[in-house]
């Protein structure tokens, strides 16, 4: 009975759930230094673009050693922004590769682009060099490296495709704050970059905000218009746009000073969340390679001496990887499929005549990877019960 009552009991209850994400522990925290951030934005009473955000992008340029970093509503947002400063023109081509978030190509959209899909590599998910110069036509104009999970894509064998056939690099590094590469950080190998601050994101606010990031002063120039209604300088009446340019007026995508007090509170303990996230990361994987029927465990590869990856999420891939999910699901842990269909097979893009087949790489990946919940407030408590649900169904007779 005493055992049974003692504390190491009572801390870790067998029951409960394993949330896919939760950071309520984080923001307990914090929320002395972020109520005392809200304080400063009431009292000065300017709620969007105003101090608390330039306050952000100082200390964005700080942490990732960008020239300009420029506040914004979304990573989506970002991209498109990026991509209209860096001088897109309607119809031009993007390549993208095919497996990653929807946004990385709806923003080449929005951005009056085309999206033209590239296949990606099995041990980065991200894109492929070899398929990237195969898809590359007259048209081509931008190629758009995305990184996913834990790791910048191949920035070298990219780029050398890229100077060969006259393409600019923008990077959609939405995921990848933390991550370097040679020492650069990511978003700073091409012409720009983006962060995205939604609150699942390893820097993440209380709703939506992102960022771009360049080393070019025109580029941030221009998105510094673009974001303001393409505003021209402080007065009402001046909206130069860069339409004589480029034929394309501003939008709003403004930063709300709220979310930049929040996101300069979480600043401060960003490299301890990286830490801790990839102390969970080596536990995990510690436990699950002995286990037969996972396929594939999470790694950084280090192309160069200064690649820095940082865990954002957990993918390994495995046997009946939908029986799995369903196995987790019912002892109450929660998992995501990252990302359950290639973008050519999306009905947005079905216009597009893809076929089964035509993307390998990415169609087994979508097919097999399975995403375990990975954040800064997951106990090795909460893991070690993920790792064992895992263990039971791949061993314990449990398919
Ligand atoms: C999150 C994400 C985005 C979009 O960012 P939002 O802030 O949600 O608009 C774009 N690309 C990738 C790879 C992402 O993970």
């Amino acid at each position: 009975m005493a055992a049974l009552s003692s504390p190491a009991h009572t801390a870790v209850p067998f029951s409960g759930t394993v949330p896919f994400f939760s950071q309520s522990a984080s923001f307990q925290q914090l929320w002395p230094l972020i109520s005392s951030g809200v304080e400063q934005v009431v009292a000065h009473g300017k709620y969007s673009h105003g101090r608390q955000v330039a306050e952000l992008e100082q200390a964005l340029c700080a942490y990732t050693g960008a020239r300009f970093a420029l506040g914004v509503n979304s990573g989506t947002d970002a991209l498109v922004l990026l991509l209209r400063a860096a001088g897109l023109a309607p119809g031009e081509e993007v390549l993208v590769p095919a497996y990653t978030f929807i946004a990385s190509a709806s923003a080449v959209v929005l951005a009056g682009g085309r999206p033209v899909f590239v296949d990606v590599e099995p041990e980065t998910y991200a894109m492929d060099p070899a398929a990237l110069a195969a898809a590359i036509t007259p048209r081509s104009r931008f190629v758009m490296p995305v990184h996913l999970f834990c790791q910048l894509a191949d920035l070298d064998g990219i780029g050398a495709v890229a100077r060969r056939a006259g393409l600019t690099v923008v990077e959609d590094s939405a995921e990848a704050i933390g991550m370097r590469w040679g020492g650069r950080h990511a978003g700073l190998l091409g012409a720009g970059g983006v962060l995205s601050f939604f609150p699942t994101k390893t820097l993440g606010a209380l709703g939506d905000a992102g960022a771009v990031l360049t080393d070019d002063p025109g580029i941030a120039e221009r998105v510094a218009a673009l974001r303001h209604h393409g505003r021209g300088g402080r007065t009402l009446d001046h909206f130069p746009g860069i339409s004589n340019e480029t034929g394309l007026s501003g939008m709003n995508s403004k930063m709300d000073d709220l979310q930049a007090a929040v996101l300069l509170a979480k600043l401060t303990r960003l490299d301890a969340d990286i830490a801790r996230r990839g102390e969970l990361a080596a536990r995990y994987s510690a436990r699950l390679s002995r286990i037969l029927g996972i396929t594939r465990l999470p790694t950084v590869i280090t192309r160069n001496t200064d690649t820095v990856g940082a865990y954002y999420v957990y993918l390994i891939e495995g046997e009946d990887r939908d029986g799995l999910a369903r196995h987790l699901a019912a002892r109450g842990i929660e998992t995501e499929t990252y990302y359950p269909t290639p973008l050519p097979f999306q009905p947005c893009f079905a216009h597009l005549g893809h076929r089964r087949g035509d993307f390998p790489v990415a169609e087994a990946a979508a097919e097999r990877a399975l995403a375990l919940p990975l954040y800064p407030d997951l106990t090795f408590a909460q893991l070690d019960r993920v790792c064992a649900a895992v263990e039971e169904f791949y061993t314990g007779g449990a398919r």
